[in-house]
């Protein structure tokens, strides 16, 4: 397989990864670096520069800087929103490049940089969105409680430096969640991309300091979680870490911030159930979860409905219908407009996958097809064939951990509560879909599901609306009002008159 994406990448001047502090690209302190290697082929396509302690500690204090003294806090709200808006814009423009460069970083297929959720559209209508609420989202005055007269307010003021850490599936749209509200509410932001996917982001940057971000308000540190993003959390200037990753690495970053109590939001893993009734287009639900866990991400997305339960009646149908888009997705090369499904992002998380395909065996679910590796021209790879499991038990590993790869398990179920029970059942609370065509009881289970965000007949991330999770999922929403006032603090100010 050949990358011709490389040339481009030298191109457009990131073929050595470098760090962004104070509006100046520089190489780590320490000259250290990190080898990518592609998912689809193994090989080195680029260099990461690594920020130890010394770098980020630079990049947290240009960000202070830029917040106690620069502009950006205090900017007149008009520029503010234009520059934000423009960020949007030039993130449009540059659409094309930008789902290149993540092919080279993550094995994304290009063809899922036009699907919505995983375009560069998503991102720009972030920045936006949240360019809207510059001018808009403020404090309240209270009538006062006792009698008398006094008056009571609360004002809305930016938390200060937000470090912003990224998972490496899906950069653009986890990018401007957190970039957009964080820079529209006044702050200023050290960002640490994920180590397996770097050179979008470094792009993504560079075009925000040409949208007119002044220097400082945005900074970018690389490298791998140790010890970049350790030294990030740590930091005593950081005011607020936004993580979007796995749980684990979500528990450190809590342990960490009790340290100066610093403000958290996460955004976590997930087994999202879709729950089937009889009434369902059972062939719609099945193509759309194995859809899901097959498409673009190969299963490596936080939302995707990896767990099916499906009423008895139309559990063969759906089945059916899993494997029928299992077998037609075409995975390989992701710069082939014709691929539709790319590797999984490292060799460690390959082996993951086929263990658990190996442990629903064993434990006696019934593999319908898939759940093995890709030989062949694809060996080099990490790539696995779409995995559907029939008469799964919702007590399975399969059905109850994040797997984080193409691999569907569907449980039966007879009545609604058992339904709604199993859906339940589980530590996570990121998503769920619900597949009938009774309105009443689509709302009624929707209400009594236990997770974030619900999806009827279908799901789609919008950026407006509040995206994130209940239980070990997640604290906190990104998109919408609800982030923007995330990364605000409120004060209360009462004055006798
Ligand atoms: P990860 O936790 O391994 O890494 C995420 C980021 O944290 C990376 O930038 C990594 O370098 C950094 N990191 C790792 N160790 C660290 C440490 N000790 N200190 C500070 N930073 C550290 O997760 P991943 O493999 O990149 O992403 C997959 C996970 O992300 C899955 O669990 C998935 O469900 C979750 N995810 C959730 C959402 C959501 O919105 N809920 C979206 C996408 C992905």
């Amino acid at each position: 397989m050949t990358l011709t994406i490389k040339h481009h990448l030298d191109e457009v001047g990131l073929a050595d990864g470098r760090l962004f502090v104070s509006g100046t690209w520089r190489q780590a302190k320490a000259g250290a670096t990190w080898a990518h290697r592609h998912p689809a082929t193994g090989e080195t396509v680029g260099t990461v520069a690594v920020a130890d302690t010394e770098d980020v500690d630079d990049a947290v204090r240009a960000a202070r800087r830029a917040f106690d003294d620069g502009p950006w806090p205090s900017m007149r709200a008009g520029e503010r929103m234009r520059i934000v808006r423009r960020c949007g814009d030039l993130l449009r423009e540059h659409a094309d490049e930008l789902r290149s460069l993540q092919a080279l970083d993550n094995g994304v297929p290009l063809s899922f940089g036009t699907v919505y959720a995983g375009s560069v559209d998503i991102a720009a209508d972030a920045f936006e969105h949240h360019a809207g609420w510059i001018d808009k989202a403020g404090g309240q005055t209270l009538p006062p409680f006792q009698g008398g007269d006094h008056m009571a307010m609360t004002l809305r003021e930016p938390i200060g430096v937000v470090a912003a850490i990224l998972p490496w599936n899906a950069p653009f749209l986890l990018f401007a969640q957190k970039i957009a509200p964080a820079l529209a509410a006044g702050c200023t932001v050290v960002i640490k991309p994920s180590e397996h996917a770097t050179f979008c982001v470094l792009r993504m940057v560079e075009l925000l300091a040409e949208a007119g971000v002044p220097d400082g308000v945005v900074n970018l540190v690389s490298g791998p979680g140790e010890p970049t993003g350790d030294a990030l959390i740590h930091h005593p200037g950081v005011d607020k870490i936004s993580f979007t990753g796995s749980r684990a690495t979500g528990q450190r970053i809590v342990s960490a911030s009790a340290e100066g109590f610093t403000r958290v939001s996460l955004e976590l893993g997930g087994k999202s159930p879709a729950v089937v009734f009889p009434d369902a287009d059972a062939g719609l639900a099945g193509m759309t979860a194995m859809g899901m866990v097959t498409l673009g991400l190969s299963g490596q997305a936080c939302v995707a409905h990896t767990r099916a339960l499906v009423h008895r009646d139309v559990y063969d149908e759906f089945v059916g219908a899993a494997e029928m888009i299992a077998g037609s997705v075409t995975y390989g090369d992701p710069f082939d407009p014709e691929v539709l499904s790319g590797p999984l992002v490292t060799e460690a998380q390959l082996e993951k996958v086929l263990g658990y395909v190996e442990q629903g065996c064993a434990a006696g679910a019934r593999l319908v097809t898939g759940g093995e590796r890709v030989d062949g021209e694809l060996a080099a790879g990490n790539y696995v064939t779409p995995a559907v499991f029939a008469d799964v038990d919702n007590r399975m590993s399969i059905a109850r951990e994040e797997i984080f790869g193409p691999v569907l398990s569907v449980v039966p179920f007879d009545d609604e509560d058992e339904a709604v029970a199993m859906a339940n059942d589980t530590e996570y609370g990121l998503g769920a879909g619900v597949f009938t065509r009774d309105a009443q009881r689509a709302l009624r289970v929707s209400k009594r599901l236990r997770c974030g965000m619900v999806g009827v007949n279908g799901f789609q991330v919008e950026p407006h609306v509040p995206f994130g999770g209940y239980k070990q999922s997640g604290l906190g929403r990104e998109g919408g009002l609800a982030a923007f006032e995330s990364y605000t603090e409120l004060k209360s100010v009462l004055m006798p008159l």
